[in-house]
């Protein structure tokens, strides 16, 4: 059913739903929630520490005073619990003053600051105690939004969507809450029905309904990905693309200001080889972040080219395939190699989409970089002889095949940084040889680690400014854009500006989000690249394979909120170069837990390692908030967590085949 069918939804929302892709019913029950809030018991004041995120009954002890600070308006009050009183403060928010009446009884919920040696909430939420009971103790769901959407309005549709289609009943095929997996399966496995899983991924009935709706959906994600892999079988062993060995290979080696690591070299002859083998090629390449896997994607593709075919590069975002095709066009011109690149992402529009697009199909291109534009249905390819995918972990498979499709079956090389084991890689695609590179380049320090909590802010920005003074760059993470869903989590809208008053004036600070246009993130990556910005404030947008060898900080804010293996894909964005590099992890809300796991990444600098100790420490409650980084392979499944439910899938599809 269309949204705009829905009650409160009118053509202005149903144009913002669209923005997320969200057109009918089935697109909104099948929009999870990115993660939950958790709400409390509620708390007495005299036991909140400075970070606490938490909600007190208490009754308003001072009326409403409003005062500016240029522009600014500061509204604040006192409140008391009997236990001891503190100070809420909103700002910019004068409009308030009407609603907040001394002696009335109340629930504030809110991150808990310290404002010279007192406690105070700085724009809480303010609950009727009524409502606040109601919603103490439950998960509350939140959606990513976009700009005039919020979270609220995104759970108030999934609910009138939800009771709409129940009242028309789960059990028509067309149902969005029909049950799509053999009945045989769900008790076989103890699955919980899907409408009410459903239910419980938007709206937790308890933790435990929570984690089951969860599994359920994972399972059934892996189930239809299985599914559509068996019945689409495996790629061809004769290739139509066999090559001979060139001498420009080899001649590339020479040239290059390094020598390979002996893990390189090894991973470049058997490349080589399977290219020559007269079979199709499929191979995983995993190695650490800064292992140096670009260098072996270039020399695959320069064999394809004097092979007489065409090779294509995909990046996981726009920003990696501007860079990946920077680094290729200047390596074509130092060591005068015979490619041809053109650049295709979305970005690229009109008269120069139409040249680029032609330029592919005639084959005057010969070396295609891009992003999952490379597969759209308008691209024709000449010859595509090899294909070469970045940080595979970031794209649908589903997506690589239809690349695959567009040129009978090319060779095709998988690199990635996250490593997973053989037997998973097997069944997530299909037959495929893995290589591994161990070891890093040579002359690289070990990156100097560090998990403090905030009281260790001020001696960062002073360590951060020091980095810079001696020309080094910096990077700092925070989880969310902008002050949204996530009460006590960073953003770094709010955090590039306090950062501007708190650092020198001189130095230059950029931010880079997901949410920017791509040629406003591209010109701030070219500056930072360019050393024209100092310090980079930005999300996660930066994890993937980008290379900026002049950084040496990468700081991260709200760290606990973190998968280690994203942690660690961030950390291998310093550490590029000869100069020491350093690492700080910085708890937002420190507990004896978090710090546990990140210890795990003090002591350890094995991506390989780290991925499975995490998944130890976490156990199988533990799942929200800390995806594993980019395996948006599956939306609600993660490779590293549900290893288990991968495996009865497998089991279960296969057994059904047969
Ligand atoms: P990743 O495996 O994370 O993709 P990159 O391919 O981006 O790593 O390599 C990181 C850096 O190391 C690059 O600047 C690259 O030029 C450099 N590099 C690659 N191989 C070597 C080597 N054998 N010796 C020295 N530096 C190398
Ligand atoms: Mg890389």
């Amino acid at each position: 059913m269309d949204i705009k069918n829905l009650k409160g939804i009118g053509e202005k929302t149903a144009a913002l739903f669209d923005k997320l892709n969200i057109k009918d019913t089935a697109d909104l029950l099948n929009f999870f929630p990115a993660d939950y809030d958790h709400f409390g018991p509620i708390c007495q004041i005299n036991e909140l520490k400075e970070g606490d995120v938490a909600a007190i009954r208490v009754y308003i002890t001072s009326p409403p005073a409003v005062r500016y600070i240029k522009s600014m308006s500061i509204l604040s009050f006192n409140v008391s619990d009997g236990s001891d009183e503190m100070n809420i403060v909103y700002f910019n928010a004068p409009y308030l003053r009407s609603s907040i009446k001394k002696g009335e009884e109340c629930v504030f919920r809110g991150r808990a600051t310290l404002r010279g040696k007192r406690l105070s909430f700085n724009n809480p939420r303010k609950y009727k105690i009524t409502d606040y009971e109601a919603l103490a103790g439950t998960d509350q769901p939140i959606y990513h939004t976009t700009k005039g959407l919020s979270s609220a309005a995104i759970q108030k549709a999934v609910r009138k969507a939800y009771e709409t289609e129940v009242s028309a009943g789960v059990m028509y095929k067309n149902s969005p809450l029909f049950d799509r997996l053999p009945a045989g399966i769900i008790e076989k496995r103890g699955l919980m029905p899907y409408y009410e899983a459903i239910l419980n991924i938007h709206m937790p009935q308890s933790k435990e309904k929570l984690i089951e709706a969860r599994n359920r959906l994972a399972y059934q994600e892996f189930y239809e990905y299985i599914l559509h892999m068996l019945e689409r079988g495996y790629t061809p062993r004769r290739s139509e693309y066999p090559m001979i060995d060139v001498a420009d290979t080899g001649r590339l080696l020479e040239k290059l200001p390094f020598q390979l690591t002996s893990d390189q070299k090894a991973v470049w002859d058997s490349i080589n080889m399977d290219l020559c083998s007269g079979n199709v090629m499929t191979r995983l390449l995993q190695g650490d972040v800064g292992s140096g896997k670009t260098i072996i994607a270039v020399l695959g593709l320069l064999m394809a080219v004097c092979n007489g075919y065409q090779g294509a590069f995909m990046a996981p975002t726009e920003v990696l395939a501007v860079q990946h095709y920077d680094t290729i066009r200047g390596m074509t011109k130092k060591f005068d190699l015979p490619f041809k690149p053109v650049l295709l992402t979305g970005l690229v529009k009109g008269a120069l989409r139409k040249d680029t697009l032609g330029a592919i199909a005639s084959g005057d291109a010969n070396l295609i970089i891009g992003t999952h534009a490379l597969f759209q249905e308008a691209v024709e390819y000449h010859k595509l002889g090899f294909v070469v995918t970045d940080e595979q972990h970031r794209f649908g498979v589903l997506q690589r095949e239809a690349l695959m499709q567009k040129g009978g079956s090319p060779h095709v090389l998988i690199m990635s940084a996250t490593p997973i084991p053989r037997t998973l890689a097997m069944i997530l695609y299909g037959d495929l040889e893995v290589s591994t590179i161990h070891t890093m380049p040579a002359g690289r320090l070990p990156i100097k680690n560090c998990v403090v909590d905030t009281g260790y802010r001020p001696t960062a920005y002073k360590f951060i400014t020091d980095e810079v003074r001696k020309g080094n760059q910096v990077y700092i993470i925070c989880p969310q854009v902008d002050s949204g869903e996530l009460i006590g989590v960073e953003n770094v809208t709010e955090y590039s500006a306090s950062l501007r008053v708190a650092l020198p004036n001189d130095i230059r600070i950029g931010v880079l989000h997901g949410q920017m246009k791509s040629t406003a993130k591209d010109k701030i990556m070219d500056e930072f690249a360019g050393g024209n910005i100092d310090i980079l404030v930005s999300t996660t947008v930066v994890e993937v394979g980008v290379n900026v060898p002049n950084a040496t900080v990468m700081y991260i804010e709200n760290a606990e909120r973190f998968g280690l293996a994203q942690l660690h894909q961030l950390r291998g964005r310093v550490g590029r170069s000869d100069k020491q590099s350093y690492c700080i992890f910085m708890m937002n809300n420190a507990s004896d837990k978090s710090r546990e796991r990140l210890d795990i990444l003090l002591n350890s600098n094995d991506g390989f390692e780290i991925a499975s100790k995490d998944m130890e420490l976490r156990g199988p409650g533990d799942i929200f908030g800390i995806r594993q980084s980019g395996d948006i392979i599956f939306k609600i499944g993660d490779i590293y967590q549900d290893s288990e439910l991968i495996m009865w899938a497998k089991e279960d599809v296969t057994a059904a085949e047969i």
